[in-house]
C-alpha cells in the first residue's frame, strides 16, 4: 500500500505573539507526508530550488518519505510563505508568498507515485491537481484540500477536482464560500451533492467536523495549555485523517473508521502545534500518538444512559 501527496514543499517565517523564526522548513506537502508516514509509505510530488538541502530533505527521508518526485530546479529557490499569527493564535496575516519555482510547477509522477492506492491532493492550483488525479488510475481513497485564492479565482476547475474525489477537507469559511451557504452543515451537504463521500469542516483550534452521508462526527482540538505555531496543523490533520484511511482499505469507508481517522489527525495535529514548524512531527513517536488519541476519547466521552426524570 502507498500513499502519494502533491503540493508545497517551502521555507516558512512565522511570527506569534511570542516568537518567531526566519527561516524553517514548511509546506503542506511536507506537514502532510510527516503525519501520513506513521501510517503508510508514502511519496511527495513537489519542487523544490538548489537553496534546499540534503538536511531538508533529511527530514522527509528518515521517515521513509519517498522524496525522489521532489523536483530539483537548478538556480531556482523553493517556495517562501511568511505569516503572523494574531493574539488568538486562530487567525493569521500573510505577509509574503514568493512562489519561485512554485510558478512554473509541473507535477511528475513515478511510477510508484501513479501506483499508489491513497492520494493527498493539497493546496496547490485545481488543474494541477486535476492532472495528478488523471494519473493516479489504481487510487482507491482520493482528498483534496484547497484555499480561498482559487475558490476565488479557479473556482470552476476546483468543482471538476471535488467531482472526482472521495472527500474534500477544507476550514469551514471555505467551504461557506465555496458553496455560498451560510453553515457549515448545509455548505457540507451541498458538497455532498456534487460527489464526494466525506466532506471535512476543518475549525482551527475548535476542532473540525466531518459530515457523511450516513451521518456526522464533530471533535474538538485537543486542549493545551499552549500553542507555539499553529502552521501545517490543517495539513497535519489531514496526514492523521488520510494516513489513517490508508492503514484500513476497506472500501467504502464506513462512518466508524471515519471516526476514528477524526481522532488520530486530531491528535497528531495537537503535537504539530506545540513547537515551530516540523521540530515536534519530526520526533513524535507512535505510542504518544496512541497515548494522545486514548486521551482525546476520554476527554471526550460521557455516559447517556442514566435516566433523569425532567421536570417539564
Ligand atoms: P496550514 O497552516 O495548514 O494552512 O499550512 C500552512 C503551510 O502551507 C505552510 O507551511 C506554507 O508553506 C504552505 N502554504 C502557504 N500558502 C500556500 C500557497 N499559496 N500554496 C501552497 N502552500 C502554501
Amino acid at each position: 500500500m502507498s500513499l502519494t501527496v502533491v503540493g508545497s514543499v517551502a521555507f516558512d517565517a512565522v511570527a506569534t505573539p511570542f516568537a518567531a523564526r526566519e527561516r524553517m522548513l514548511g509546506g503542506a506537502a511536507t506537514h502532510f507526508a510527516l503525519a501520513a508516514s506513521f501510517f503508510d509509505d508514502v511519496h511527495v510530488v513537489g519542487v523544490v530550488g538548489d537553496d534546499f538541502s540534503a538536511e531538508d530533505e533529511a527530514v522527509l527521508t528518515a521517515h521513509k518519505i519517498d522524496t525522489t518526485d521532489i523536483e530539483h530546479v537548478e538556480g531556482g529557490k523553493t517556495f517562501f510563505w511568511s505569516g503572523r499569527y494574531h493574539d488568538n493564535m486562530n487567525s493569521r496575516d500573510t505577509l509574503d508568498t514568493q512562489l519561485n519555482v512554485f510558478e512554473t510547477f509541473e507535477p511528475k509522477l513515478s511510477e510508484a507515485s501513479k501506483a499508489a492506492k491513497t492520494v493527498f491532493l493539497a493546496n496547490i492550483l485545481p488543474s494541477l491537481q486535476l492532472q495528478v488525479l488523471e494519473q493516479c488510475t489504481e487510487a482507491t481513497f482520493t482528498a483534496v484540500d484547497s484555499m480561498d485564492l482559487w475558490i476565488n479565482i479557479a473556482k470552476e476547475d476546483l468543482l471538476k477536482v471535488i467531482a472526482k474525489v472521495d472527500c474534500v477537507i477544507l476550514n469551514d469559511e471555505e467551504i461557506e464560500l465555496l458553496t455560498g451557504e451560510p453553515t457549515i452543515v448545509s455548505a457540507a451537504q451541498a458538497l455532498l451533492e456534487l460527489g464526494p463521500s466525506i466532506v471535512i469542516a476543518k475549525q482551527g483550534k475548535y476542532g473540525a467536523g466531518v459530515i457523511t452521508k450516513e451521518g456526522s462526527f464533530w471533535l474538538p482540538a485537543f486542549p493545551l495549555n499552549e500553542v507555539h505555531d499553529p502552521t501545517g496543523a490543517g495539513d497535519s490533520f489531514a496526514g492523521g485523517f488520510v494516513g489513517y484511511l490508508a492503514a484500513h482499505p476497506e472500501r467504502p469507508v464506513t462512518l466508524e473508521v471515519v471516526r476514528r481517522a477524526m481522532a488520530y489527525g486530531t491528535a497528531i495535529a495537537s503535537f504539530n502545534v506545540e513547537e515551530f514548524g516540523t521540530d515536534r512531527v519530526s520526533r513524535l513517536t507512535g505510542p504518544e500518538v496512541v497515548a494522545r488519541v486514548q486521551h482525546l476519547a476520554s476527554i471526550t466521552q460521557f455516559d447517556d444512559t442514566t435516566q433523569i426524570d425532567l421536570r417539564r
